[in-house]
């Protein structure tokens, strides 16, 4: 069904950099074979589903939207495609998005642009552009993205799905290519409250094969989905429906409250004082930190080597001069002057010193609140194009994403109304390994 609805869609779409319909047939086949009894059969036997380009799987090429690794066949599969796998799942192909997962609309790939169901003259968002726009164009129920600054939840709100990035080590990052370590976290793409929750339950726990994976309780995220949100306090920072946010988007928001209203909760105005910096600092922290990750990209180790090159240091040159994308070339050189001696002080240690009063704002809300709501975004999809010549209004558009990052703590983003035919979508913040108050108040609100 799912290679049916792609054959039909994806010309358009253009979700799919990668897809593997001859192993995923023959993995289905199988299943069958070795599941023929119901009673043996997980609830995801033999489902479709679609990951971002930037996870490995086995002897499936891995691009990560890159040149560099045009032509990249890793040896193993990450451990969220293992556990998949166990669960009876299919992988049956790899999803665009920006380049090393760097953008917000997808344009950053090096293949294709991926277009957004709703509208194809605008962008599914990113970096999980794929991801989003293969689940709202019906091409695969699920999908894996990944979220080091908005990068689920802002294509998710983008193209009307449900998309939810979890605590900072709910689910291992074994086999998810870095981008900016403190920050990367797999979630689950999906249409309901329901299948993302069931997803992340699949895919979740700790890791020994990596180190900053949690080894916390586990709960039944499914048991958490109730309905009922009486006496829920839900604190609504005033920097979220401030400037820069559209009036029908902070509509959606104030709609979207009175429902919970309805159903039992209250809502405060908050304050989160230093949002204003999240942007400042999540540049330069991610950059720093993908400059040291990017480094292994050198022509010798992995994927592309050029040929235009006569010593060693013109091979690494070239190959990381042809290999990498422009928005990738930005990040790596504003990383390596950020902790460049003499300057480190100056932006990296400020950088995280002010992550810490940023986490810091985050605590004291939740001291007194359950969850945190707001937009998820402070548009709906912008034009193909429309951002792509100023890379500081793309950057603008993670404004609301990007904070909760910088703190660790769990966010979803859950589709809340439209503009001119276009999706909105409502995000909700929970407390560190909150992740079911998170679903219980989507589920209610869905
Ligand atoms: N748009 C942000 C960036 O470009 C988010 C990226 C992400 O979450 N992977 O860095």
């Amino acid at each position: 069904e799912s290679y049916r609805r792609i054959a039909e869609v994806d010309g358009k779409v253009k979700a799919f950099v990668t897809l593997d319909e001859e192993k995923a047939r023959a993995y289905a086949a199988e299943l069958d074979d070795a599941l023929g009894s119901e009673g043996d059969r997980g609830l995801l036997f033999g489902m479709p589903i679609g990951v971002k380009d930037n996870i490995v799987t086995k002897n499936l090429r891995t691009t990560c939207s890159s040149r560099i690794l045009e032509n990249f066949d890793p040896i193993y599969d990450a451990t969220v495609v293992k556990k998949l796998r166990d669960a009876q799942a299919i992988t049956i192909g790899k999803l665009n998005m920006d380049e090393f997962a760097m953008g917000s609309s997808t344009e950053n790939s090096a293949f294709q642009e991926t277009k957004n169901p709703w509208n194809l003259e605008t962008v599914p968002g990113g970096s999980s552009g794929g991801s989003a726009a293969a689940v709202a164009a019906g091409e695969v129920p699920f999908s894996l993205g990944s979220d080091t600054g908005g990068s689920i939840r802002q294509p998710a709100a983008f193209c009307g799905v449900v998309g939810l990035k979890p605590t900072y080590g709910r689910v291992s990052r074994f086999g998810l290519v870095a981008f900016a370590s403190s920050l990367d976290q797999i979630g689950p793409v999906t249409r309901t409250v329901e299948d993302n929750a069931y997803l992340l339950q699949t895919i979740t726990g700790v890791d020994p094969m990596d180190s900053t994976s949690a080894n916390v309780e586990v709960p039944d995220f499914l048991s958490s989905l109730t309905g009922d949100v009486k006496g829920l306090k839900i604190a609504v920072p005033k920097e979220y429906l401030g400037e820069g946010v559209q009036e029908e988007v902070k509509q959606s928001v104030l709609d979207a409250l009175k429902v919970l209203e309805g159903l039992g909760a209250t809502w405060e105005e908050v304050s989160l004082p230093h949002s204003k910096y999240a942007l400042a600092t999540y540049y330069l922290i991610s950059s720093s930190e993908a400059s040291a990750n990017l480094a292994r990209f050198d022509g010798v180790r992995y994927g592309y080597r050029t040929d235009n090159a006569e010593t060693l240091l013109e091979m690494y040159k070239q190959t990381r001069s042809e290999g990498f994308g422009d928005e990738v070339k930005r990040r790596i050189m504003l990383g390596t002057f950020a902790l460049s001696s003499g300057y480190y002080d100056a932006y990296y240690k400020k950088a995280q010193q002010v992550r810490t009063l940023i986490k810091q704002d985050f605590e004291k809300v939740f001291e007194s609140y359950d969850v945190i709501i707001g937009p998820t975004t402070p548009t709906p999809a912008f034009k193909i194009g429309e951002n792509t010549k100023d890379p500081l209004t793309m950057y603008a558009n993670d404004i609301l994403t990007i904070p909760v990052n910088l703190a660790g703590v769990p966010g979803i983003s859950v589709p809340c109304g439209f503009k001119d035919g276009l999706p909105l979508g409502l995000q909700i913040i929970g407390k560190h390994f909150d992740e079911s108050t998170v679903y219980r108040v989507a589920h209610a609100f869905e």
